[in-house]
């Protein structure tokens, strides 16, 4: 339906416009002409009728007789009719000689006119032919003594003018022709291609994510193919993104239940279990949904960032946020043999939730921790310049092999899978660190630390508000 609207479109836009130029070229020129003809008729019947007047103004009386002989001088002139009246509008000379009429009374207007005293010009092109009429007064000694009329039918300038117009005309017919059938073309191509993107688009809207157009072409119609593909693109990869999110959580959901039923099946199945067994499945059990609790918690707080509903941030000085993070896995610390220090360099405001703050700050110092070795360090500190705060923690652990660096940060990515279990990790937890520093308009960055253990660096925007307050 909206393909052929707008074909029809096109095509009517373009046929309106040509047959507007071709019916301007079809009457400008014409009118152009006829309009140079009548002109060239008026000087030269003009000048004829004067000439005839100036021969007729040596007579002091007008007659027949001086008339006839004074006229031989005019009958050259090439004039159609000439006829030459007395005061009293009596014919004394007619030019044509059927149909004379001599003698008769002339009550044409511009006899009339003429005898008036007024020189009098008329033309017009009718039935093919023009017709022009000129009359002037005859004078002597400032009396009207009769009246020269010269009459001119021309078809000759006629039939040129009506050539022209004929082939003016064959030639809009064929121009006409022409466009229709290119506009047609045109219209057609043009909308051939919007139809194609038209049909990815559908595609897509379908779930055929793959679906690309490719509509040819260097104009704005592959400027928005161009743009649909890369929007496709985007789309294709948190599609993908998505799916590898849903097939993980679920997965990592998946291994925690399954344990909860085994365990509880077994205690189920085994009536004569004894106390210390149901005991300790029951203590597994617990851990397990503890487990499954961090982990939907994690994905609820990824949810909500994904969902761009964030909070409102307000300005939150870092420095206690930071103290208070590391003093609350001071013990955990301790009971790992890792030597958990912390020093403010630079305190700064950052805006922020203050939670956010504190998740970040946990969940890199608890990494610090649960990647280390007896005896280990985990160092965190709080610096930064006028522009941004900067945190780093830093530790000499089991580090992170190069490879697995760029990945570090994505959502259930873990080097050492059985590591992070034992330790209640859930593979989230760098993730949620980087998309809440990046939600606040900063970066986070993994390294190597040189001498062995990882190095984490987060920067947040500084706000000025600190400056006041210190
Ligand atoms: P987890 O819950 O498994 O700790 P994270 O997202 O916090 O998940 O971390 C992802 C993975 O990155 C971890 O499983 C671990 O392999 C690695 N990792 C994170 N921090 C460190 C660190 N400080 N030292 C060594 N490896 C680390």
């Amino acid at each position: 339906m909206k393909r052929a609207s707008l074909q029809t479109k096109f095509s009517i836009s373009y046929i309106a416009i040509i047959v507007a130029v071709l019916g301007l070229m079809n009457t400008y020129p014409l009118t152009v002409s006829e309009d140079l003809v009548f002109r060239s008729k008026e000087s030269t019947l003009k000048s004829s009728v004067s000439v005839m007047a100036t021969a007729l103004t040596g007579l002091s009386e007008l007659n027949e007789e001086n008339v006839a002989s004074a006229m031989t001088v005019a009958e050259e002139a090439g004039v159609s009719r000439i006829l030459v009246t007395d005061a009293g509008g009596r014919i004394l000379y007619d030019s044509r000689e059927t149909d004379s009429a001599l003698g008769r009374y002339a009550f044409y207007s511009e006899i009339v006119q003429a005898l008036h005293g007024n020189d009098v010009f008329s033309v017009a092109f009718e039935d093919g032919a023009f017709r022009s009429r000129c009359a002037s007064p005859v004078i002597y000694r400032s009396q009207t003594i009769g009246a020269v009329c010269a009459y001119e039918y021309d078809t000759e300038q006629a039939v040129l003018l009506h050539n022209l117009q004929t082939t003016l005309l064959r030639i809009s017919e064929a121009v006409l022709v022409f466009i229709v059938l290119m506009s047609m073309l045109l219209s057609r191509v043009l909308t051939r291609r919007f139809g194609m993107l038209a049909g990815a688009i559908r595609q897509m809207r379908e779930g055929d994510y793959g679906q690309r157009a490719s509509v040819g072409g260097n104009d704005e119609i592959a400027e928005i193919a161009d743009e649909f593909n890369s929007l496709a693109d985007r789309l294709q990869t948190t599609e993908e993104v998505r799916r590898r999110f849903v097939a993980d959580a679920s997965h990592e959901l998946k291994t925690p239940l399954a344990g909860i039923r085994l365990l509880s099946d077994s205690i189920l199945q085994n009536e004569n279990m004894d106390k210390a067994t149901v005991r300790e499945f029951v203590g597994d059990i617990e851990q397990e949904s503890e487990r499954l609790t961090r982990i939907t918690e994690d994905l609820l707080r990824l949810t909500r960032l994904d969902s761009g509903a964030v909070e409102k941030a307000e300005p939150i000085p870092l420095a206690p946020v930071v103290e208070r993070a590391v003093h609350m896995l001071r013990l955990v610390a301790e009971e790992r043999d890792v030597a958990l220090s912390c020093e403010i360099e630079r305190d700064g405001v950052v805006l922020a939730r203050e939670d956010e703050a504190h998740q970040i700050v946990y969940n890199l110092t608890e990494n610090g921790i649960k990647y280390n070795q007896s005896g280990g360090f985990v160092r965190v500190r709080l610096a930064g310049d006028d522009a941004e705060c900067v945190l780093t923690v830093e530790d000499n652990g089991i580090g992170i092999p190069e490879a697995d660096l760029p990945r570090i940060f994505d959502r259930f990515y873990r080097v050492d899978k059985m590591r992070s279990r034992a330790y209640g990790g859930t593979g989230l937890g760098l993730a949620i660190v980087s998309d809440t520093v990046r939600r606040r308009g900063g970066t986070v960055e993994a390294a190597a630390r040189k001498g062995g253990g990882s190095v984490f660096t987060v920067r947040l925007p500084r706000i000025r508000q600190e400056e006041k307050g210190v």
